[in-house]
């Protein structure tokens, strides 16, 4: 009888789509603690410490001094699309790091989530989900802020258990975002910790309150995420054109590396690796560098949200300009300026 094979269409549970949604959202260790860490940014935080053991597998705890969520919202904070960031009637005006109200159920979709939070003037509150089952509110002792706990990634979904690398390649990864966030964030003190021992052990990166100025906090990050050396040898960059503004530092061609590992690129605080920017940074040294050179840079670029779209992907590291021929062009012409102002002359002429 056909009728019987007929395909029959049903509704997935919760459950199954918060699964589906964390397999974009949640590639790997590394992508939880960009997510938690970025909550934490968008809930004003001054002091983010991340915890990690096994690479992030076992335990990922993100604890911050911010607003924190109200003992009522915990729930909603874990439910699917539901976000205090945007009202959903401009999504080309989007001020902060998430929008998309899909990391937190997620991550209780594919692991073993505690939120525990505090709001000033009322009393601290507690959250669990396994497995993407809620428990019931319960009251929690915290002084202020938000700790994020996530145990067991990927227990619920096997399947992507068996993708993760080793522990030492997830902490390079966790390693590796905490810095790009940390040098988007100078004002942020970060404070990565290993505590099962792997990795780098334990890596801070102090904000200079008291300093106030942009460029002095950001060198002084920059010196400390990527090396004294870089910043000793880097140029100051910062123009303005048709709305957008480019700042931030080029190396010198001295300083250039055998490999394109020392490019860090940001729209409007968010990490981004997008081709169209880095083959504007290898156009704007193209007369400075040999070939087999590549320019080292931190480079922030902030425009009105309208100007350009970053809901491009989940994880929110492509953009996608307006018009792109403007963020292009100040890249170029802002360090090729900077690069003759110093005094170096068109290296790559000679050589070929
Ligand atoms: P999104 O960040 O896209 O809004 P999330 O699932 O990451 O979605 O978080 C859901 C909501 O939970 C956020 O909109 C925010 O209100 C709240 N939240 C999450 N993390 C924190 C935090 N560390 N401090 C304060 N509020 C938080
Ligand atoms: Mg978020």
């Amino acid at each position: 009888n056909i009728g019987e094979k007929r395909p029959v269409i049903r509704q997935l549970d919760d459950a199954a789509i918060n699964r589906i949604a964390a397999g974009e959202v949640v590639e790997r260790p590394a992508s939880a603690v960009k997510e938690l860490v970025e909550n934490a940014i968008d809930a004003g935080a001054t002091r983010i410490a991340i915890d990690i053991a096994d690479g992030g597998k076992t335990l990922i705890r993100v604890t911050d001094d911010g607003c924190g969520i109200a003992a009522e919202d915990l729930p909603l904070a874990l439910s699917r699309h539901a976000t205090s960031k945007i009202d959903g009637s401009d999504l080309l005006n989007i001020h902060t790091f998430g929008f998309r109200g899909e990391a937190l159920p997620s991550l209780g979709a594919v692991g073993r989530l505690t939120i525990t939070s505090r709001v000033p003037g009322a009393d601290a509150a507690q959250v669990h989900v396994a497995g993407g089952k809620m428990d019931a509110v319960k009251p929690a002792a915290l002084r202020a802020g938000t700790v994020v706990e996530l145990r067991d990634l990927f227990y619920a979904t096997p399947a992507r258990l068996k993708f993760m690398r080793t522990d030492r390649a997830e902490a390079q990864a966790i390693t590796d975002i905490v810095k790009r966030l940390a040098m988007a964030e100078p004002s942020v003190t970060f404070a990565l910790r290993d505590v099962s021992g792997g990795g780098e052990g334990r890596v801070t990166f102090r904000a200079d309150r008291e300093n106030g100025d942009l460029f002095d906090a950001l060198h002084a990050r920059l010196a400390r995420v990527i090396g004294r050396e870089f910043a000793e040898n880097a140029l100051q960059i910062d123009a303005s054109r048709d709305g957008i503004r480019l700042y931030g530092y080029g190396a010198l061609p001295t300083y250039s590396r055998g490999a394109a590992v020392t490019q860090y690129l940001f729209v409007n605080g968010r990490p981004v690796r997008d081709k169209m920017l880095t083959g504007a940074l290898r156009a704007a040294y193209f007369d400075f560098l040999s070939r087999d050179r590549h320019p080292a840079a931190a480079l922030f670029i902030d425009c009105d949200p309208t100007l350009v779209d970053v809901n491009v992907h989940p994880a929110k590291s492509e953009v996608r300009f307006r018009d792109p021929g403007v963020a292009r062009g100040l890249i170029v012409s802002s360090l090729r300026h900077a690069l003759a102002e110093a005094g170096h002359r068109a290296s790559s002429t000679v050589a070929n």
